[in-house]
Parts: C-alpha cells; sequence; structure tokens
C-alpha cells in the first residue's frame, strides 16, 4: 500500500512537473504574443495532483495514464513518473506507464528503446528476470547506446549462473566499450568449472580451465582449481608449482592456500621446500611478515618452523600482546613452557580473528565472512580478499554472556 509519503512526495513531484509545464507554456505565449489555444493539459495534471493528494493514487494514474496517449511534450515527465513510482517500490503502476508509452505509435526510435528500458529495469525491480532479460537484450541488439542494457543482461546472466551467456555478453561489452573484460570472461569460465567440478565431470573442468588461463594467464582462482585437480590426480608436483606461484603472485591470498600447501608438503616429504617457499615473507618484514603471522594463526598451523616464528615475532613485536607474555621465554627454543605458550597464544588470536568479519572487497569495502571472487555487493571481480586484520581492541571488549 502506498504511504502516506509517497502521496507527499507525488504531491511535491506533481507540482514540479505542473510548475515546469506551466512556465514553459507561460513562455511559449510570451513569444508568440497569444493567449490562444488554452492546452487542456494543465487540467489534467491539476486534477491529477488533486487526486493524489487526495489519496485516490489509481484513479490518478488512470488519468495519467490517459494523457500518454495524447500529451506530446511530456514524455520525459510521465517517464519520470514511471520512474517514481519503481523507486518507491509500486513497480505495477510503472510497468503500467511504461508499457502506455511504449504503445504510443509515433515514438521515435530513441525514445522507444527508453521505454523498452525502463520497463526492463521494473520487471528487473519486480523479479521476473526472463522477462527484464528479453527486453535488455531487445535495447542492447539495437539501441546507440547498449552499454546499460548490456551491463543489466549481465547482472541478470550472472545471478542466474549463465556463465556461457554471461562470456557472450561481456564479449559484447568489450566491443560496445572497447574495454578489457578478460579478467571478468575468465571468471566466468572458472565459475562453470567450478560447477563441472561439483557435478563430478572432470573433464568438462579441465577444458573451461583451458579457456580461463588462454584468456587470462596468471589467474590465481584458476591456478588454485587447477591445482586442487591436479592434487586429486596424485600430480603433487604441479599442484605445488601453481599454488607457489599464487602466493608469490598475490601474497594476500596465503591464508586461502596455505592449508593445501602444508598438505603437499607433507605428502611430498618437503617441509624445507615450504620453508624456503615462506621465509622470504619473515624476511621481508612488514605486510608480508603479518600476512604470514596471520595465516599461520587462521590456519592453526605453526610448522614449518617459519610459521612459529613469524607467529612469535607477531605477538612480541605487539605492544599489548608482548605484556601478557614473556617474551624472552617465548623466543628460547630450549624452553619447555614455550611451546605450550605459543599453542595458547595462537588459539586465542584466532578466535579473536574469527570473531569479525575476514574478507572485504577493495574496490567498495564490502565486508563479508566468506571469500567471493564476486563482490556480493558491487559484483566487481577479483577484489574481495582476506582482511588479515586481528581484532585486537577487542581483547578488552566486555565478555558477552551467552
Ligand atoms: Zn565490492
Amino acid at each position: 500500500m502506498p504511504t502516506e509519503s509517497t502521496f507527499l512526495l507525488f504531491g511535491l513531484f506533481m507540482v514540479a512537473a505542473a510548475a515546469g509545464w506551466a512556465f514553459a507554456r507561460y513562455l511559449d505565449r510570451a513569444v508568440r504574443g497569444s493567449e490562444e489555444d488554452e492546452p487542456p493539459l494543465s487540467q489534467g495534471y491539476l486534477r491529477g495532483l488533486n487526486l493524489l493528494l487526495d489519496q485516490k493514487t489509481d484513479k490518478a494514474l488512470d488519468m495519467f495514464v490517459r494523457m500518454i496517449a495524447t500529451d506530446d511534450e511530456a514524455l520525459d515527465t510521465h517517464f519520470a513518473l514511471g520512474s517514481l513510482f519503481r523507486r518507491r517500490g509500486e513497480v505495477d503502476r510503472a510497468i503500467r506507464i511504461h508499457q502506455n508509452i511504449l504503445a504510443r505509435p509515433d515514438l521515435s526510435a530513441s525514445q522507444r528503446h527508453a521505454a523498452l528500458f525502463a520497463l526492463g529495469e521494473d520487471y528487473l525491480r519486480a523479479g521476473l528476470l526472463d522477462r527484464a532479460e528479453s527486453l535488455f537484450r531487445q535495447v542492447a541488439d539495437v539501441a546507440d547506446d547498449a552499454e546499460p542494457a548490456l551491463r543489466n543482461l549481465l547482472g541478470i546472466l550472472e545471478t542466474l549462473g549463465e556463465w556461457t551467456q554471461a562470456i557472450e555478453v561481456r564479449q559484447q561489452l568489450a566491443r560496445v566499450t572497447g574495454e578489457s573484460q578478460a579478467l571478468e570472461i575468465a571468471h566466468c569460465h572458472c565459475e562453470a568449472a567450478e560447477r563441472a567440478l561439483a557435478a563430478g565431470d572432470g573433464k568438462l573442468a579441465r577444458a573451461l580451465l583451458k579457456k580461463a588461463q588462454r584468456t587470462r594467464r596468471d589467474m590465481p582462482r584458476g591456478a588454485m582449481i587447477r591445482a586442487r585437480l591436479a592434487e586429486q590426480d596424485g600430480d603433487t608436483d604441479m599442484a605445488w608449482r601453481l599454488l607457489r606461484n599464487v602466493v608469490r603472485d598475490d601474497v594476500a591470498l596465503l591464508p586461502e592456500v596455505l592449508p593445501e600447501l602444508h598438505r603437499i608438503a607433507l605428502r611430498r616429504n618437503d617441509a624445507a621446500g615450504l620453508d624456503g617457499l615462506l621465509r622470504p615473507l619473515l624476511e621481508r618484514r612488514g605486510r608480508g611478515e603479518h600476512t604470514l603471522a596471520y595465516a599461520a594463526i587462521i590456519c592453526d598451523l605453526l610448522e614449518p618452523a617459519v610459521l612459529e616464528e613469524a607467529v612469535i615475532e607477531f605477538i612480541t613485536g605487539n605492544d599489548t600482546l608482548a605484556s601478557l607474555v614473556d617474551a624472552e621465554e617465548l623466543r628460547n627454543a630450549a624452553s619447555d613452557d614455550r611451546r605450550e605458550t605459543l599453542v595458547r597464544m595462537a588459539g586465542g588470536l584466532r578466535r579473536l580473528a574469527m570473531s569479525v568479519v575476514r574478507y572485504r572487497c577493495e574496490s567498495c569495502g564490502h565486508a563479508g565472512h566468506r571469500m567471493s571472487w564476486q563482490c556480493p555487493s558491487c559484483k566487481a571481480w577479483d577484489t574481495t580478499r582476506p582482511t588479515s586484520e586481528l581484532p585486537l581492541a577487542g581483547l578488552l571488549a566486555p565478555r558477552r554472556d551467552t
């Protein structure tokens, strides 16, 4: 049901529309110097406005719809009215307005495209995705500016998981805008590959991953899926190489691949290899060292030794944490209590890290609890990464009684 604020908004809208229309008419008359041909439309708008203010929205809508058929100069106003209905969530009314605009036989091509697009947005808002998809396809095929329709179409296809069609639309978008869509297309191939894997079709998954690789080389996600397949096939050398490159290309992904790296190192009986891969991060200091400590804490891994060293450096390098432990003892490899203290501290830090959102989109800032290759908020691909943040302020928060 329309709310009181809806009516107020319509009222203001129509006052603005009527005032703009009246002013234009006034100017027109002033230029022509004539008072003749008082148009009947002003009466129509005023009656419509009165009906809206009397909260008779459907009667007002009937009036505006009748006016659409005859009112040549106020088509923009009708588009705006339709858009207003949609934004207020009154999609049926928006659809009616836009369908009646489309029914006019004298629309120019661009007016027709605008009406089709607006109706597509109405259907999208109403959740009628198949109808919206059909309209956006029509507009994308013929409109001078196809980009908005293609982007809406992509949104629908990605929501439906129609990855093959999404790739075709991305290719069309690349032609229209001149912007590369390689990263996005490679992710669509990966999405389809993950689906094939879930369905047990490893052959199809491999073919799709090859396509992803051809579209975009050095793609961490593709390498991570291929590593999973290689490990399943027993090709631990290949799995190791792929994951090693992921870490070298994008250290922020370390918490995502450390358990696999650790498992493969054990299978290959090559703890030294893992130590050798990670040690440069510890020696690099700054972000690399922090990410290493965070990954060790989150993944609950203190072996090989480089992980233990990173966690010790992290604890002793933080004033608050260092005050809770005996730093000398923690660094003393000969101490019997050292390991127990370290495990207890790492466990506490892990619970702390798990108590907050662990992933953030670098494009829009959206925070979530799961790694998403496509941001659920801004829909950008490959912009979400682990935060690697340990919310130490939480140490001071009062305990919650649950
Ligand atoms: Zn985002």
